[in-house]
C-alpha cells in the first residue's frame, strides 16, 4: 500500500514523561484516518511531530514516501494543517485573516482565499469578524486556512470539537468530499469515538502514548461484535486455562480478553467454540454457571483496549 505518512517507532519525551511511545503510523493515499484517544493520550504530540513543530525523542517518520530530517520545505508545502486553535485576528474578517496567513507562505491570491472560503461554506464578502464567529465558523475558518495551499495532505487537530450535531455532520461530508472528489489525505484526531467511526477509512487509538490499535474501516465494523461471556468458578484460573487449551477458529483477531468487574469473562471473537470450552472447563473440574454468545458494541471494545475507560 502507498503511505502518505508512515512513521516508525515513533517517540517523544517531555523529561522523563514519555508523550508518545513506539507509535508505527500507516496512513494510505487518499485515505482519512482518524487518530482516536482520551485526552492526553499524545494526539496533538503526533501531529507535531509529523508537522515539524516538535522534534521527535527518537524514531522517524516519512511524509509521501521520504523520510523527514529537518523541515524540507518542498514536503511540508504539499500540507495543510490545523494544530490547536490557530491565532486569527479578532477585529478582522475571514477574508482578512486568510488575506494574511496567506501572506506568510507567499504572495497572497485573491481568488484561492475566495475558493478556500467557498469550499468550508464561509461567505468571502461577510463583513463579521472574527470574534463575532460562531465556534463552528471558527473551525471552518481554520479549514479554510488549512486549505489555501491546496494541500495534497491535511492534518486537522480535533476539527469537530465545540461542533453540533449539524455541523458535525457537515464537516464530515466537506472531508469525505475533499478525499474522495479531490483525492486528498486527511488525518484527522478526535476523542469521539462516533465520529471516527462514521468518518474514518483507517481508525488508529493511542492510549497514554502508544498506538493500540490500527485497522481499517471494515476490521472497525466487525469489532462491533460478538464475544462470548463465561461465568465460571476460579475466573482467574479459569481465563489462563482458556488461554492454554482453547483457541478460537477462523481468520479474525481475538481481541484482548479479560475478566470483568462482575467477575465474568469475555472472550473476544466470533471463532470461538461455547460448547467445546465448556466441556474442556467441565473436564477440568470448573463449574460453569453462564455461557452465552454476546454482541458488544464499538464502545466495549475501546473500553477494553484502553484500560477499561471508554472514550466517548
Ligand atoms: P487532548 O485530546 O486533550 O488534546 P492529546 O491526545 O492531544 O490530548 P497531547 O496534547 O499530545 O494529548 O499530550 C500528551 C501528553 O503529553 C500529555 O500528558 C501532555 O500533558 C504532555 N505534553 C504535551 N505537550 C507537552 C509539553 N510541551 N511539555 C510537557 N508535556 C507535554
Amino acid at each position: 500500500m502507498n503511505y502518505i505518512i508512515e512513521t516508525q517507532n515513533l517517540t517523544k519525551c517531555y523529561g522523563e514523561h514519555a508523550a508518545v511511545r513506539d507509535v508505527s503510523l500507516h496512513v494510505p493515499q487518499g485515505a482519512i484516518y482518524g487518530l482516536l484517544g482520551r485526552n492526553g493520550a499524545g494526539k496533538t504530540t503526533v501531529m507535531k511531530m509529523l508537522l515539524g513543530l516538535a522534534r521527535p525523542t527518537s524514531g522517524s517518520i516519512l511524509l509521501f514516501g521520504r523520510p523527514v530530517k529537518g523541515f524540507p520545505r518542498d514536503i511540508y508545502s504539499r500540507i495543510g494543517s490545523s494544530i490547536e486553535a490557530p491565532g486569527f485576528y479578532p477585529h478582522m474578517t475571514a477574508k482578512e485573516n486568510l488575506t494574511i496567513f496567506s501572506r506568510l507562505t507567499g504572495k497572497p491570491d485573491s481568488s484561492r482565499i475566495e475558493q478556500a472560503l467557498d469550499t468550508v461554506g464561509l461567505s468571502s464578502d461577510s463583513q463579521k469578524t472574527f470574534s463575532q464567529y460562531s465556534l463552528g465558523m471558527k473551525q471552518r475558518l481554520a479549514l479554510a486556512n488549512a486549505l489555501l495551499k491546496s494541500p495534497r495532505l491535511l492534518i486537522l487537530d480535533e476539527p469537530a470539537n465545540g461542533l453540533d450535531p449539524i455541523g458535525i455532520a457537515e464537516l464530515r461530508s466537506l472531508l469525505k468530499r475533499l478525499s474522495e472528489k479531490e483525492g486528498r489525505t486527511i488525518l484527522l484526531s478526535s476523542h469521539q469515538l462516533t465520529e471516527m467511526e462514521q468518518l474514518s477509512d483507517f481508525t488508529g487509538v493511542l492510549h497514554e502514548g502508544r498506538l493500540v490499535e490500527e485497522c481499517s474501516r471494515e476490521e472497525l465494523a466487525q469489532m462491533e461484535k460478538k464475544y462470548i461471556r463465561l461465568c465460571v468458578s476460579a475466573p482467574d484460573r479459569a481465563l489462563l486455562f482458556i488461554r492454554n487449551t482453547c483457541s478460537p477458529d477462523g481468520p479474525e483477531r481475538i481481541l484482548p480478553d479479560g475478566i470483568q468487574p462482575d467477575g465474568s469473562i469475555h472472550l473476544y471473537g466470533t471463532g470461538w467454540n461455547p460448547a467445546a470450552i465448556n466441556k474442556k472447563l467441565l473436564e477440568a473440574g470448573f463449574e460453569v454457571t453462564e455461557l452465552t454468545r454476546c454482541a458488544g458494541s464499538l464502545e466495549e471494545h475501546f473500553k477494553s483496549i484502553t484500560g477499561g475507560v471508554g472514550i466517548a
